[in-house]
Order: structure tokens, then sequence, then C-alpha cells
């Protein structure tokens, strides 16, 4: 995904040098360029580089010709997003079909009218930049910006893979403020969003963990996945968490626990078998967050 203080990245794939460098020669101002001679080489370059944000494609090379790696591309969810323009000599109106037909974007023809070529790419960028905010919104959540329900839920299911293949345990934390319908009673709706903000801020910073996920699971409620950690590690955590929200002192004068915001947390680990499914781990974390609400709440369970 582009981010957006970086140029984007465009990959030319090429078997002939001169076109390669006509066309890098005028792209280097506004964007960063890669080559590849073929395309095994604009594979390669791909899963050890990172994904383009467009790629202009030759059509006849070697080997693998443009429209085999075209196919290639759009057949792997991972590079189907990437835009393909193929850049050709073949102008007949069967190899455009073809290539277009194939999931490219666009064809442009040799010998080529550099400013239309530009023009085109920019456009062809800018729509590629709007459709990678859009993707980006739809795992985030509006109020807290940490991931949302959608993101836990396609990350738990990918995690929950990866434990019964590892037979690593995987933990989940579930946390929900307390008395927070008070809360907005007592300071209002928009003081209850902020503080929102704030506890998923404030949970977000403690989780350190490249691979560990906080998110908004709804309402009031967050929920914390950790890969490869047993229930003593979700434990020592989710005792952070407690403490590290408490510490903040956030006025609750609300609260019938204490007079700051406090949350209770229920936390569970697993290393699943072949056929349990995901929700068994997200039942048991619920069941110890309903624990530590009638335990009197501001305190884990586990
Ligand atoms: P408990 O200690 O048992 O968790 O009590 P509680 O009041 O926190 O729980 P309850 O489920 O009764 O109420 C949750 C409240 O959270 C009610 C709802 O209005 C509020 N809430 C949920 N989402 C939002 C939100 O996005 N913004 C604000 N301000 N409030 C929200
Ligand atoms: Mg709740
Ligand atoms: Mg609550």
């Amino acid at each position: 995904m582009t981010i957006e203080t970086t140029k984007p990245l465009i990959l030319i794939v090429d078997d002939t040098p001169t076109n390669i460098q006509v066309l890098a020669e005028n792209l280097i101002q506004d964007y960063r360029v890669k080559v590849a001679a073929s395309g095994e080489a604009a594979l390669e370059a791909i899963a050890r580089q990172g994904l383009p944000d467009l790629i202009l494609l030759d059509v006849m090379m070697p080997d693998m010709d443009g429209y085999e790696l075209c196919r290639r591309l759009k057949n792997d969810p991972q590079t189907s997003a990437i835009p393909v323009i193929f850049v050709t000599a073949l102008n007949g109106g069967g190899d455009e079909e073809r290539g277009l037909n194939l999931g490219a974007l666009d064809y442009i023809t040799k010998p080529f009218y550099l400013p239309v070529v530009k023009a085109r790419i920019r456009n062809h960028i800018r729509l590629k930049q709007m459709a990678d905010r859009l993707e980006a919104m739809a795992w985030i959540d509006g109020l807290t910006d940490v991931p949302n329900r959608r993101r836990f839920d396609q990350m738990l299911e990918i995690e929950w893979k990866r434990a019964q293949r590892s037979h690593f345990p995987l933990a989940m934390i579930m946390v929900d403020v307390d008395y927070f319908k008070a809360y907005n009673d007592c300071y209002g709706h928009g003081a209850g969003d902020t503080c929102l903000k704030q506890v998923a801020a404030l949970l977000s910073a403690m989780v350190s963990r490249p691979c560990d996920l906080v998110a908004r699971y709804g309402g009031e409620e967050f929920v914390i996945l950790m890969p490869e950690t047993d229930i003593d590690g979700a434990r020592r955590v989710a005792e952070q968490l407690r403490l590290r929200i408490e510490s903040e002192q956030m006025s609750h004068a609300g609260s019938g626990v204490s007079c700051w915001v406090t949350i209770s947390v229920g936390y569970a680990a697993m290393t699943p078998g072949q056929d349990q499914m995901p929700s068994a781990l997200l039942d048991e974390a619920d069941r110890m967050l309903y624990r530590a609400k009638n335990s009197g709440r501001n305190c884990t369970r586990g």
C-alpha cells in the first residue's frame, strides 16, 4: 500500500534496455522507479521489495511474456490489485482486447507520445491511491482509529490457523470500560467519545509486539489478539493494561468502583486443536470478562 509521504512506486518490466531507459528517465522525477528485464525478475522484485503501485508491462519478452505475467499477477490475491498497463509495439485490436481481458487497466502502443503516457500513468496512480485509502478505511474504526471488528475477525481467523499449524498458544484479552453508560450520562456523549479514543490509544501504546492486534470490538469493548502467547503472558499484559488505564486518572464521577475510568478484563489462551473453532477462544475470553464484571469490576480474570 502506498504511504502518502513517499512517491508512488512504478515497476517497469521490459526486456529491451532502450525502452526501459526512456520511460524510467521520464518517470523518475515523480515516482520511484524499479525495472525488471523479464517476467521472472518482475515476480522476484515484487516478492522481495514489496508491491508496486503500478506496473508498466511489455508484451513481447522471451520465456514468460507479458500476458503470462499479467495472468499470474491477477490470479494471486496478493498482487491482483496492482494496476497493470501494457506498453507494447503490438497494435492489433485483438492484442489489446486480450490484454484488457486479462485484467490490465490500459494499453499503450509503441512508439508512444510521452506526455500522454505520463498523463495516463498519473490518472491510474490517483485511482490506485484512492482505492488504497478506501481499503485501509474499511479496516479501521472511525472513532478510535484502531483496527475495527472486521479486521479483528479476519486476523483471528488467520492467527487461529497459524496456531493450529505451529502448535503455539494464541491469547486473547477482552476489555470493557466500567460504568461507561454512567460516564456518558455524567459528561455527555462527546466526552464519552473522547474517553474511548484515549482508552484505545493507551491500550495500543501498551501492546507493542508487531504481531499483536488491538481492535475495537464494539461500543466500549476492545479486544487484543496475541499470537505465540500463553496464559501467563496474557495475565501479565491484562494486568498491565488495567493498571495503565487506572493510572491515567481520567475522572469518572459516575463509576461505582473508582473515581477514575477503569476497565474490567477477561483473558484466555489456547493451543487450538485441528477441529476447534476460533469462537472457542472468544467465548472463553468473554466468559472471563463477565467474571471480572461480577467480581466487582476494575480487575482481571482468566
Ligand atoms: P459495565 O460496567 O457493566 O460495563 O457497565 P456499562 O455502563 O459500561 O455497560 P453498558 O453495556 O450498560 O453500557 C455501555 C455504554 O457504552 C452504553 C453506550 O451508550 C456506550 N457507548 C457505546 N459505544 C459508544 C460510543 O461510541 N461513544 C460513546 N460516547 N458511548 C458509547
Ligand atoms: Mg460493554
Ligand atoms: Mg462497560
